[in-house]
């Protein structure tokens, strides 16, 4: 598989390309995607970026935060996904690229070289699932083990991990959100060759319920499953989930499938509130967190 090339590191500034005329421009506080861009485009976007006062570190010598107690920062270790979820944001998988071992390596030295803290929370997060590039975070969470006196760890995953993985989770007590559409899970979620995947990860929701363990699921609601809340909440209560995010599905130019994906707000609204009825009338030991739509 294709790695992603590093094109430059420019002090803390690192030029990523992804994809031929796509690259990333990794500073440490953010990404900046330049999409169809020529090298003179991401020559400007470095240089804009290094005048950026918030920047100031990128600049020229590291500047201290001061005491902050606690740093915190995400990975995106890969956009390979073993999935092709009809509403995936990031098309995950379209792109087979893995983030090197110093790539990490760097940002973890560049948080500890600008921050007094002595504890970093570190987040691995899609774009695709981070689980694909199971050695780089690994290997992120031993160094920062070395550099840092505390870590703590979460991740957003598809939920098809192997027992490796699982096994991984429970040392590093990582904190987990596993995304899972309920009943939709099978049409909306699907693995990369059209198997449906409900299967792989309901039985690693049921280990970590049998491994009592504290995790969310993210469920996505899209127009095609918005009137099948109720039947999800079933599923997940029986499943022994204690906590469930709702989202819309949030379409954008960038989505993969069509897209009038989005349930309308008053359908969602409607049958979301059917749904809390549900959970308190039935006294289901569930807890849901409810993510509204975004505002223009
Ligand atoms: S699992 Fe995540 S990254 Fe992969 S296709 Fe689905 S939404 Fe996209």
């Amino acid at each position: 598989m294709e790695q992603n090339t590093v094109l430059s590191t420019d002090l803390l500034i690192d030029v990523l390309q992804v994809s031929k005329n796509n690259y990333a421009v990794i500073v440490p506080n953010k990404i900046v995607f330049a999409v169809d861009a020529s090298q003179d485009d991401v020559k400007a976007l470095v240089q804009e970026e290094r005048n950026n006062p918030e920047n100031e570190y990128a600049s020229g010598a590291h500047t201290c935060l001061g005491a902050v107690e606690e740093a915190s920062m995400t990975l995106l270790p890969t956009f390979d996904c073993n999935m092709r979820c009809i509403y995936c944001y990031a098309r995950g998988g379209d792109d087979q690229v893995f983030m090197p071992k110093q790539v990490a390596k760097g940002a973890i030295d560049a948080i500890r070289g600008t921050s007094n803290a002595q504890s970093l929370s570190l987040y691995f997060a899609g774009g695709g699932e981070p689980f694909l590039n199971f050695p780089v975070m690994d290997f992120a969470v031993r160094y920062a083990k070395q550099l840092f006196h505390e870590v703590s760890i979460a991740i957003v995953t598809n939920g098809t991990f192997g027992a490796e993985q699982l096994e991984w989770i429970i040392q590093n007590e990582v904190s987990v959100r596993i995304s899972c559409d309920g009943v939709a899970h099978d049409y909306q979620r699907q693995f990369s060759d059209g198997n449906p995947s409900r299967d792989v990860v309901q039985a690693n929701i049921r280990n970590l319920v049998n491994l009592n363990r504290e995790f969310m699921i993210q469920c996505i609601v899209t127009s095609n499953s918005v009137r099948s809340m109720v039947e999800s909440v079933d599923y997940f209560a029986n499943l022994g989930v204690k906590t469930l995010k709702i989202e819309p599905a949030h379409m954008s130019e960038t989505c993969r499938g069509n897209k009038d994906m989005t349930p309308s707000p008053q359908e969602f609204a409607r049958n979301f509130i059917e749904t809390l009825k549900h959970i308190v009338l039935n006294g289901l030991p569930l807890k849901p967190i409810f993510r509204t739509f975004p505002t223009e």
